[in-house]
């Protein structure tokens, strides 16, 4: 099995090797493992976690008691951060909340050394946001417990992606299949900035997807798409007809976006997922956005409230997806070795 060395490992130093394959029973697979993206990770890994995220959600259980979570926000966060702290409590953790501003990384102490001091203090997982691509993995290197990376910079966001696979998986009564063979999905807006994008690129792919990235020329550059093996379209409406979904995404200011945008408005009348622009997709078709939305410019409010909007679903899948996470890689007291 292929693993890419910047997304998940298999184990931590100084930890028995986590089993492999589809054969092993699911809280198993990813048991010591970090998870860092949805890059280089095989279809099967990513079911195992999504089907485990499904069973949760239908019998919930108190498979982390006893355990503590640490969340290790240094940039900005609202539904990510509780999300994962519902999660960890859901499945009976405690946890341990440390924003920006209470660690000591702002005071020049690393990532790396952030993340030690927490282990030592007896953590069963650290849950990492930071605005640096790679800070995650360079907290991983530095930790035996695992790992989960809840967005570094413009790099990945695993479990929005996951969270976005379960959503479109329940949307589409694929009862857990998982087999996303012959849906095109479109992603639009500030690809350039995106983790979400990266990330689920990745993983819609894997599931069998067709992604295209839309976007301005600066947002969505032909290189990007490149490296990461989607097409690219700067032509939003000639993609509509034949999408199953449309994911918009947030303008990034504080990434310096606002340097590539004319105004909000041309935004809007170029690349913003209108009423005009629903009412043109075919039946059925979705609409998401991974949030926070700038309503009126990104989406219209009508259509992220509207009937094929499944805005809302994304962020319930959320907490499933990281009660999966978070029990896969500490892995349950419930007898897991
Ligand atoms: N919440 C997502 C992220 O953290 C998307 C965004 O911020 O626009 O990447």
């Amino acid at each position: 099995m292929t693993r890419s060395p910047d997304t998940t490992r298999a184990t931590k130093a100084g930890r028995s090797p986590a089993p492999d394959g589809v054969r092993t029973p699911t809280t198993n697979v990813w048991h010591g493992a970090d998870l860092l993206g949805t890059r280089g990770v095989p279809a099967e890994r990513l079911r195992e976690l999504l089907t485990l995220a499904r069973a949760r959600r239908e019998s919930p259980a108190k498979s982390l008691a006893g355990r503590t979570v640490a969340t290790v926000f240094f940039e900005d966060s609202t539904r990510t951060r509780s999300s994962f702290t519902i999660a960890a409590q859901r499945c009976g953790a405690d946890v341990v909340d440390l924003s920006s501003k209470a660690s000591s990384a702002n005071k020049g102490e690393s990532l790396a050394d952030t993340a030690r001091v927490i282990e030592a203090m007896g953590v069963a997982a650290i849950v990492v946001r930071t605005s640096r691509a790679g800070g995650a993995k360079m907290a991983a290197d530095a930790v035996a417990c695992p790992v989960i990376n809840a967005g570094d910079g413009a790099h990945e966001h695993p479990t929005q992606a996951l969270a976005d696979a379960l959503a479109l998986d329940d949307a589409w009564n694929l009862a857990g299949s998982f087999d996303f063979g012959g849906k095109r999905i479109v992603i639009v807006g500030d690809l350039s900035h995106s983790r979400v994008a990266r990330s689920n690129a990745a993983s819609l792919t894997t599931l069998g997807a067709e992604v295209v990235f839309v976007g301005p020329p600066a947002m969505a550059p032909r290189s990007l798409g490149g490296a990461l093996g989607v097409r690219v379209s700067h032509d939003l409406d000639a993609e509509l007809a034949e999408a199953d979904a449309v994911m918009a995404l947030r303008i990034q200011l504080e990434r310096g976006a606002g340097a590539m945008l004319a105004s909000s408005r041309d935004y809007r009348s170029a690349y913003g997922v209108t009423q005009a622009r629903a009412d043109a997709m075919k039946p059925g078709a979705l609409v998401m956005h991974p949030g926070p939305m700038n309503r009126g410019v990104e989406m219209d409010p009508a259509v992220a409230d509207g009937p094929r909007s499944i805005v809302i679903r994304q962020v319930a899948a959320g907490v499933a997806v990281r009660v999966a996470a978070l029990e896969a890689v500490i892995g349950s007291t419930a007898g897991n070795a």
